[in-house]
């Protein structure tokens, strides 16, 4: 019998008022159902904002170290039961045990971290114009958060958003992708081990058309943090943008991976397998793009293919498999009309391309590591976001041209460079359109305490992680003491100008 999951309101466990409900079934094995979910609707989102009002305020209330000993304490949790939750998530959405153990680490670190920043928190203190006056800021929360979520890292997102909301003495109504919910559901559950409140953490099962617009288009959040694809971003702007809601928005990307023939090459090998294969290549970060530097072009291919070829397919909990499912039978579809769309505009494949079906991945959604050489940047291919395990491989004359290359795309998350020549790769730090830069690593491995996001259609400015997460989930305030005794005008009293 699969398990019941509720939606978690005002300390409840409830179903959708409706009383509908959805399976979630492993993309390895399609036959086991994870678990049964409510269909949520507007109503319950409703409720959920209801809850979250309620409790906002005295739990903004308490000192923010007394906020994060709960959080440290969550984290605590998620070290015990680390092993037994990257198991969930990897019958959930498939990626391989090691990888989701790293899903569920991230989560710890990001709770860790909140538990260190619950003493700091620095505001700015400086000097007034004016005698015997001070200045200096404090961060309030916003108040009510809604958090929406992809799939591909159903820990670490999550945990990316709702511990510096809760940190800051913001409340929050979460909507996970409705593909990895069970993931979602034991976060909450931890959340509400470690101590947090009933109301302060609320989640919302359902689709992103019924659950996730009702949160978008609600006046009393004031924050919407989402990740997920462009077109989704760019309709959340529209919608919570409108209402002039804070929204902060990490959206899709293209990274290239460029070798330069000074590059060590097999160092540069392990980085694209594990970059553009890791996670079956869907990752924000993933490498989709690989550009060669001429001189190496056909040796390193040779090289790429030989490795590809023996990445092990299969279920995610066999520690053997090197690569698990995509995450269901549409996104397999869609990845493969991209394998016909790149065929039929001239780029030549030369490893996989096909469903893999081999014994027990009849069951699932599984595709071979697929590899397209002489790509064009005009090409679908190179330019949009296929999120499988497509890798486009295109030539580059030189320094200069693989630099274009790589900034030739609307998106710009990450990126990365392998050369041991430092002027090349100090060049590239400056010149690569992205948020992120590796140099002789992969586009992937994001640490919780540094700024992620990116530049151009990735997002709209902002950055999660480390400290500056919590200019997305606070209000700065900007604070003037006068203890002068008399009315001081600043620009007018003082003639800094004499
Ligand atoms: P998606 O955009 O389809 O869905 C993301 C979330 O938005 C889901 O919870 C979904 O239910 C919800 N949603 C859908 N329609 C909505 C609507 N109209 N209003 C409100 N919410 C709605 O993305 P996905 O398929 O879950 O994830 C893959 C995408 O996420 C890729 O484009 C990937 O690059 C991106 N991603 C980005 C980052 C990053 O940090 N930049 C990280 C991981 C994934």
């Amino acid at each position: 019998m699969a398990e019941r999951y509720y939606n978690y309101i005002d300390g409840e466990w409830v179903d959708a008022v409706s009383g509908e409900t959805f399976e979630n079934r492993n993309p390895a094995n399609w036959d086991e159902v994870i678990g049964v979910f409510p269909s949520s609707g507007k109503e319950d989102v409703y409720r959920a904002v209801e809850a979250a009002k309620k409790a906002q305020k005295e739990w903004a209330s308490l000192p923010v170290p007394e906020r994060a000993k709960i959080l440290g304490k969550a984290g605590d949790i998620m070290v015990e039961r680390k092993e037994e939750l990257a198991k969930l998530e990897t019958r959930e959405m498939g990626k391989i045990l090691k990888e989701t153990r790293g899903d569920v680490q991230e989560g710890i670190d990001t709770l860790y971290y909140a538990f260190g920043e619950g003493r700091r928190l620095f505001g700015v203190t400086t000097p007034s114009e004016l005698r015997d006056k001070i200045a200096y800021t404090i961060v309030k929360p916003v108040g009510i958060a809604g958090l929406i979520t992809p799939w591909n890292f159903p820990m670490a997102i999550p945990c990316w958003k709702m511990v510096p909301a809760l940190l800051l003495g913001n409340t929050v109504v979460f909507k996970p992708a409705s593909d990895t919910p069970a993931t979602a559901t034991e976060l909450v559950k931890i959340m509400i081990e470690a101590g947090v409140p009933k109301g302060v953490v609320n989640i919302v099962h359902g689709t992103g058309s019924r659950v996730g617009e009702a949160i978008i288009s609600h006046p009393d959040i004031g924050v919407i943090s989402f990740t997920g694809s462009s077109a989704i971003g760019s309709r959340i702007a529209e919608v919570a943008g409108k209402m002039l809601k804070k929204v902060s928005l990490e959206l899709g990307g293209k990274n290239p991976q460029i070798v330069m023939d000074d590059a060590d090459l097999e160092l540069a090998l392990e980085g694209v397998l594990w970059g553009a294969f890791g996670t079956t290549g869907q990752r924000c970060t993933a490498t989709s793009r690989l550009i060669l530097h001429e001189p190496i072009y056909d040796k390193f291919i040779e090289m790429l293919v030989e490795r590809a070829k023996q990445l092990k397919i299969g279920n995610g909990l066999d520690e053997s498999v090197d690569m698990g499912p995509v995450i269901n039978e549409g996104q397999m579809n869609k990845i493969l009309e991209y394998i016909e769309i790149g065929k039929n505009e001239g780029a030549k494949p030369i490893l996989g391309g096909k469903r893999y079906t081999e014994g027990e991945c009849s069951k699932g959604w599984f595709i071979e590591p697929t590899i397209f050489i002489d790509v064009q940047p005009e090409m679908r291919i190179f330019q949009e976001e296929i999120f499988g395990p497509v890798l486009s491989v295109t030539k580059a004359k030189d320094f200069d041209h693989a630099i274009e290359l790589a900034n030739n795309s609307t998106y710009g998350l990450s990126s990365s460079i392998y050369t041991t020549d430092l002027r090349k790769a100090m060049k590239a730090i400056e010149l690569l359109e992205a948020g992120i830069t590796y140099v002789n690593a992969p586009t992937i491995g994001a640490e919780c305490h540094l700024p992620f996001g990116g530049v151009k259609n990735t997002g709209n400015g902002h950055r999660e992680g480390g400290k500056w997460v919590y200019e997305i989930f606070g209000e700065i305030k900007t604070v003037y003491v006068d203890y002068s005794g008399k009315l001081q005008k600043a620009q007018i009293d003082t003639d800094l100008n004499k």
